[in-house]
């Protein structure tokens, strides 16, 4: 039986990492049967829309997408499409693990940490307006008693299901007393209800400052979405870069798959940005479908090609003009030559 999954390729570099993906997933020996729906800046001409109903219909329908990148203009413009999707489909958990992976030169070596990010609530509810036109703007941060418990609960139980130890919540409740507070508050309540697993808390701002020094204290952060959005990408920093930053989307029954970074637009048509984070987010896509043994091979092949430093892209050589960096699909492909 084929898998019957949605395949949104996006825009900018998104749709040369999906090529990419696609060759690293089929060689796996799991069928899979795509339904391509396009969106991003490259349909607006062609739909009226970057995001036209019939991609979230598809999800609706496959229960499970795998995503390019998409580009969001910058202060002006649509509103972005990756939130849309996961606002319209209520896929209420980001998670977006950065683990460490030999070769990779980095400040520490061992770092595994997950960052949960909400993705429904807080300033990305986009509930913003002009007060006075060029002179004042206001945006409301929204947090809920419902939407802090499921994502605190989806946290302890992603500890619970992965061997995990510790769960961190990250907020900003000494200054944004009412959404902090009430962030932190129900944090403590549903912490209370997982004994086995360690929990505490931290500022923000500390925060940062504690994954660039003591990262291998944590473990698993549960965040609002901005501190989750901000984090994320700190803690791909802590494990070489967006180049290496799986995501995954998760709601009820729904899920979208997609790397952490962004369509990288300068770099579109090049053959020049790493694999990695697509595959790994099509790695995580097939531990959802239950197919552990093809997403462990893709794992292994992907740090076999890693540690051993040659069919790299540019991100992961000593300096960023390294001649012997390959392309985008020529990593892929060693990837695939690795999981034999
Ligand atoms: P970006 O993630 O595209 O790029 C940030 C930096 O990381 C750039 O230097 C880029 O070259 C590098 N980078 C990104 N992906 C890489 C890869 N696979 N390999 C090597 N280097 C990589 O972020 P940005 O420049 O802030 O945003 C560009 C566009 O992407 C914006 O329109 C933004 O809204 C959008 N965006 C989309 C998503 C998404 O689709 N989920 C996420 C973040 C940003």
């Amino acid at each position: 039986m084929a898998y019957r999954v949605t395949l949104i390729p996006g825009d900018g570099t998104g749709p040369e990492l999906i090529t990419a993906t696609r060759k690293v997933l089929e060689a796996t020996g799991v069928a899979f049967d795509w339904d391509i729906r396009e969106a991003g800046a490259d349909v607006m001409d062609k739909y009226g829309t970057p995001l036209p109903e019939d991609v979230l219909e598809s999800i609706r329908t496959n229960k499970v997408a795998l995503k390019g990148p998409i580009t969001t203009p910058l202060g002006t413009g649509f509103r972005s499409v990756n939130v849309a999707i996961r606002k319209a489909l209520d896929l209420y958990a980001n998670i977006r693990p950065a683990l460490y992976m030999p070769g990779i030169p980095v400040c520490h070596e061992g770092v595994d940490i997950v960052v949960i990010r909400e993705n429904t609530e807080g300033l990305y509810a986009g509930i913003e307006h002009d007060v006075i036109p060029g002179e004042a703007a206001e945006s409301i941060r929204i947090i809920t008693r419902k939407g802090t418990e499921r994502i605190v609960r989806f946290a302890f139980d992603y500890a619970r299901a992965n061997g995990r130890r510790l769960v961190t919540a990250v907020h900003k409740s000494n200054i944004l007393k009412a959404t902090g507070g009430l962030y932190l508050k129900v944090a403590r309540e549903v912490a209370e209800e997982y004994p086995d697993i360690e929990f505490n808390d931290r500022i923000v701002d500390n925060m940062c400052m504690q994954l660039v020094q003591r990262p291998k204290e944590y473990d698993v952060l549960v965040c609002p979405n901005m501190w989750g959005d901000i984090l994320s990408d700190l803690a791909s920093g802590l494990v070489g870069g967006l180049g290496v930053a799986p995501g995954a989307n998760i709601g009820e029954s729904l899920a979208v798959f997609e790397p952490v970074h962004g369509s990288a637009p300068k770099y579109t048509g090049m053959n020049k940005v790493n694999p990695t984070a697509n595959i790994l987010s099509g790695m995580l896509m097939l531990r959802h479908l239950g197919e552990i043994e093809a997403a462990e091979r893709i794992q292994a092949a992907v740090a076999s090609v890693i540690e051993e430093g040659k069919n790299v892209t540019y991100d992961l050589k000593p300096t960023r003009d390294d001649p012997t960096a390959v392309g985008t699909q020529e990593m892929a492909e060693a990837i695939v030559e690795a999981m034999g």
